[in-house]
């Protein structure tokens, strides 16, 4: 064979290649359109809570996600009397032993959470919210101005002492109560995203009762849109959606979590009571934000980091919000004013021009 012919013979070969090569992609494009999809939905935590999975083996991967969910919502429920949670309040004042290690797990976060949010967050605000009557049969009232006072001295994480080697906790007065209603589903968040990835599950979208978690690029490539809800119209209608795409992901996962003053709220007397209470007055937090809304890797860090922006309110939590590596943070006030962080500006979307951007200085 002369020169000619083999050099011929080469180029058809290494075209050959090639095309093959870009079909070979364009099929796994083709088929990563098509990936299965699987979804659940569950009633747990006092919320409505969703798993979707793309990809095989995701009716069998939620399963497992949905019973480490069962046993985290064991473990946290301020309202389930056996509790080791409330084994802990029953004997606020003396030490307790024999504490299951991830509640004390969840305690040591949320105590370094609450630092991180100069105690605007505080897993020892129970004192208040029983109080206000969140979660009890009668329903939520205005308390009197004087057990206001006297419970606000009950709230205090630093009064809160654990000891994960000796599987103890402390909190010092009597009377002190932990609820962790403020960080539980951002935790139980994360591990249900722990448990997916466990089962091989590389792409997928957690809703816990809004704390969303999301895991690995959509399939059709497009980015993730997250809406966040209207805070004065029906649920369900977005004011705009922070956008997620593949380099927002942060070891393959990002958190996106809202807190709102419409997500439980009484009227009296033509004035809203809302469920996020402010540890430093004893009322609900009325420091200008109706709306929190916050982006970061981690899902217990975004959901403690909502509520406690949200009682830091507008100047207070945006800077601490721009002060923090890692996240990103929406805040909508009462008269439809949006602020956002820096970081935001490619994310966000305002969908609703009810609503204005408003830069803050
Ligand atoms: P979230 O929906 O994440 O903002 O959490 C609100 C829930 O957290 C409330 O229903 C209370 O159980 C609890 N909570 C209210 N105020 C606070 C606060 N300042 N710090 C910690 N938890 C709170
Ligand atoms: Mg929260």
């Amino acid at each position: 064979m002369n020169n000619k012919i083999m050099t011929a013979i080469t180029v058809v070969i290494l075209l050959g290649v090639v095309i093959f090569g870009v079909y070979s992609q364009r099929q796994d494009q083709a088929e990563d359109l098509e990936l299965e999809e699987y979804e659940n939905t569950a009633m747990m935590l006092d919320t409505v809570n969703t798993l979707r999975t793309y990809g095989p083996g995701g009716e069998e991967a939620v399963a497992e996600a949905f019973s480490r969910l069962e046993e985290i919502e064991l473990l946290l429920d301020l309202y389930d009397e056996d509790s080791d949670l409330n084994k802990i309040n029953r004997n606020a004042g003396s030490e307790v032993e024999d504490i299951n290690q991830e509640l004390l797990e969840v305690l040591s976060l949320a105590k370094e959470y609450a630092e991180e949010n100069e105690g605007a967050f505080d897993p020892t605000i129970g004192a208040l919210t029983l109080l206000w009557g969140w979660g009890s049969e009668e329903g939520p009232a205005v308390p009197a101005e004087e057990e206001i006072e006297e419970a606000i001295q009950l709230v205090d994480y630093e009064k809160l002492h654990l000891d994960k080697e000796e599987g103890t906790a402390y909190l010092e007065e009597e009377g002190m109560i932990l609820d962790l209603g403020a960080i539980a589903k951002g935790y139980a968040g994360d591990k249900a995203i722990e448990v997916l990835r466990e089962q091989g599950i590389e792409r997928a979208f957690v809703n816990l009762g809004g704390n969303i978690v999301l895991l690995g690029e959509k399939p059709d490539e497009t980015p993730w849109r997250v809406g966040i809800q209207n805070p004065r119209s029906a649920r369900g209608s977005a004011m705009g959606s922070v956008d997620i795409s593949q380099e927002d992901l942060i070891d393959n996962q990002i958190a996106v979590a809202t807190s709102g003053d419409y997500e439980r709220y009484f009227d009296d007397n033509d004035t809203r009571y809302h469920h996020i209470v402010d540890p430093a007055t004893g009322y609900p937090a009325d420091e200008g934000a109706v709306s929190t809304t916050v982006v970061s890797e981690n899902p217990s860090r975004t959901d403690a980091l909502s509520t406690g922006l949200f009682v830091l309110g507008l100047d207070r939590g945006l800077e601490l919000a721009e002060s923090l590596t890692g996240v990103e943070a929406v805040f909508i006030t009462e008269d439809k004013e949006v602020y956002k962080t820096s970081g935001m500006d490619e994310k966000f979307q305002l969908m609703d021009d009810d609503f204005v951007i408003k830069e803050w200085q």
